[in-house]
């Protein structure tokens, strides 16, 4: 008898809501096509969870999100819930998710669509010069996000506030590991991104990716410091195949690699520990300014369920048809928002027009 996947849904807030409907679209009509069987349940997360239940990430979400093979996230945060104390923040409750499910490898895919290359702000990939094609490798469970954080104390010009940065030679080995093992697949090339000149936890990362290299031989392995890193990314990012990060790095220089394919509109990740249970989402945030108005483009969140289709649920074909209708329908001249800039070449249309494009080529 076939299994059933448990796929837990968490809207979150902002745009969250409008994009993690057309990914449950696809989704579903995956689903319907291939004959699996899936179960979807929904949680709330984020500032709506606060909202309704006083909490960001309440027991009963953590209930369905222990319970689920896989979690596709939309996004969570926004103005209302920035002035709640810390442990309140909608943000608070991605950390938690995150290092509950131990998923401490996130995998975040940045590749160009030849016909939307003229959206790149990069001139050599706007004419078409190079086509950077890289994954950035980012530790997900630790670091500076999960620290011991002090307040701030003191008053007026005497106030301050600390954050700590820490790593265990565990954490950087098992993350590393991934890496290089991504990187056989790939191109054979990691760039580890750290600031050894300066941080003590940036010292230990670079010296337990150079003993961990020496398992594979065939990989080619560089170092560079993360603000070196910032300027090549978009000085010369077809230099980059799997760039390993630390957290917070990796949190910031995949922000900017995702001008490179013209919008953070169309970047997925995946986040994943061991075994095959991972959690799903677009990179970009809950974008209040433009929640609500059919402008959120949900491709990032469509390539996202490719990426659960293929790594949780070992469904490669069926994630490329989910990719191919990416490509066909960009490819065709639709865009949302975000992408839309010639009236004469391009249709432009909604948030929810575009997934139903999307799930009307999965036949
Ligand atoms: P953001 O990613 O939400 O938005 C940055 C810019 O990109 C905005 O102009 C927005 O309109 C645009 N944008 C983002 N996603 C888009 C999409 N799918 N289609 C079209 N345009 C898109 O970042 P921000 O404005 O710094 O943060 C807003 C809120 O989101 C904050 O509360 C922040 O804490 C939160 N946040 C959440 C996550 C997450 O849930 N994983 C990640 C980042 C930020």
């Amino acid at each position: 008898m076939n299994k059933t996947y448990k796929i837990c849904i968490l809207p979150g807030d902002g745009i969250g809501t409008d994009i993690i409907e057309e990914g449950k679209k696809v989704l579903q009509r995956v689903a319907e096509k291939s004959g699996i069987k899936l179960d979807l349940e929904e949680g709330l997360i984020g500032g709506i969870a606060y909202d309704k239940e006083g909490t960001p990430f309440p027991q009963d979400t953590w209930e369905k999100v222990k319970d689920a093979d896989a979690v596709l996230l939309g996004a969570v945060g926004g103005p209302k819930w920035d002035c709640l104390p810390r442990d309140k923040k909608p943000e608070k409750a991605l950390l938690e998710l995150r290092k509950g499910l131990n998923v401490y490898l996130n995998l975040r895919p940045v590749k160009i669509f030849p016909f939307l290359a003229g959206m790149s702000p990069i001139k050599n990939i706007a004419n078409g010069e190079i086509t950077p094609d890289l994954v950035i490798a980012r530790e997900l469970s630790s670091g500076i996000y999960y620290g011991e954080p002090k307040d701030q104390t003191g008053s007026g010009d005497n106030r301050e506030a600390v954050d700590t940065m820490r790593y265990t030679y565990e954490e950087i080995e098992r993350i590393t590991r991934k890496a290089f093992e991504l990187a056989k697949n790939r191109s054979g090339k990691v760039t580890s991104v750290d600031k050894a000149n300066v941080l003590a936890s940036s010292g230990l990362w670079r010296d337990v990716v150079n003993e961990i290299s020496n398992d594979y031989p065939d990989v080619e392995l560089d170092h560079i410091l993360v603000d070196n890193c910032a300027m090549q990314v978009v000085l010369n990012p077809q230099d980059f195949d799997v760039m390993l990060c630390p957290n917070m790095f990796g949190d910031i220089i995949s922000d900017l690699a995702s001008v490179l394919p013209g919008s953070i509109g169309l970047m997925p990740s995946a986040s994943l520990g061991e075994g095959r249970k991972g959690l799903y989402e677009p990179v970009h945030g809950s974008a209040p300014d433009i929640a609500g108005q059919g402008k959120a483009n949900p491709l990032a969140t469509i390539l996202s369920v490719a990426m659960l289709l293929e790594m949780t649920l070992g469904l490669g074909d069926e994630a490329r048809t989910v990719e191919k209708a990416v490509y066909d329908v960009l490819n065709e001249g639709y865009r949302t928002h975000d992408l839309y800039y010639d009236e004469k070449k391009e249709t432009l249309v909604s948030t929810q027009e575009m997934g139903d494009l999307i799930t009307d080529r999965i036949v």
